[in-house]
């Protein structure tokens, strides 16, 4: 049997139900990210006994819950001609707000993160878009799901927590002196960091922000969000050096 160490056996639906296993299980290569397209709780795990469906985690209100052993075949992303459920694993999400957004909390993706991270490590699976997928990427599935579950946030969040950094981002780190720093800002809605030195601007990616942020010991506190205009006045006042 194996079960993250992160969660709490289900008080809902454990391996019960019956809607699970019969696929032979094969390695596994990827996690598929579910939202439960719901708000309450425990709602999709007690759906789980009488609809032909189940996973293998429910994260709701900041807790990892385990609802099924991850060596048995959860019924999770199944489509016509194709095998998707067999080699994945899935993990369910309670949102936090309804349609059309159909978000989830900071509190609830957070969990996320420490779940695949810890997936990832034990299994050997790289935690990158390829291997952490939503439901609806994977092949043949005709859904919304995962709705606005952030992944690429708690992908990038996964790599964190499992100490990688980016090549890309070593080599950024490589280039910036500490002491050189003057501050860190971004524009909103724009996942472009730009580290303000005296001698110019660097450009970071989210993921090499990533890396540079916990090399050189930054804080995602020590980011100024400022406005296009302010933005501007400091690349132009740089420029007249
Ligand atoms: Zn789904």
């Amino acid at each position: 049997m194996t079960v993250s160490k992160l969660a709490t056996v289900s008080k809902y639906s454990w391996q019960r139900g019956g809607n699970f296993g019969q696929i032979a299980r094969k390695p596994i290569n990827k996690l598929v990210l579910h939202h439960n397209a719901g708000t309450g709780s425990g709602v999709v795990p007690n759906c789980w006994v009488g609809r032909q469906a189940s996973a293998h985690y429910q994260i709701e209100n900041g807790t990892i819950i385990s609802c099924l052993d991850e060596d048995i075949t959860a019924w999770h992303c199944g489509a016509s001609g194709v095998d998707n459920n067999s080699h994945t694993i899935g993990i369910e999400h309670q949102n936090s707000t309804g349609a059309p957004d159909w978000k989830v909390s900071a509190e609830n993706q957070e969990k996320s993160a420490q779940l695949v991270a810890e997936i990832c490590k034990r299994r050997g699976i790289p935690i990158d878009r390829n291997h952490i997928v939503r439901h609806r990427e994977m092949p043949n599935c005709q859904t919304a799901c995962s709705g606005g579950l952030d992944i690429d946030w708690i992908v990038n969040r996964a790599k964190e927590i499992a100490g990688e950094a980016t090549a890309s981002s070593s080599s950024k780190t490589k280039e910036i002196n500490e002491e050189e720093i003057m501050k860190i800002i971004k524009l909103p809605n724009n996942a472009t960091y730009y580290l303000v030195r005296s001698t110019g601007v660097t450009t970071l990616t989210a993921q090499e922000w990533i890396g540079v942020k916990r090399v050189l010991g930054f804080k995602d506190s020590d980011v100024d969000t400022v406005n296009q205009a302010e933005f501007d006045g400091i690349k132009s006042a740089l420029g007249k050096k």
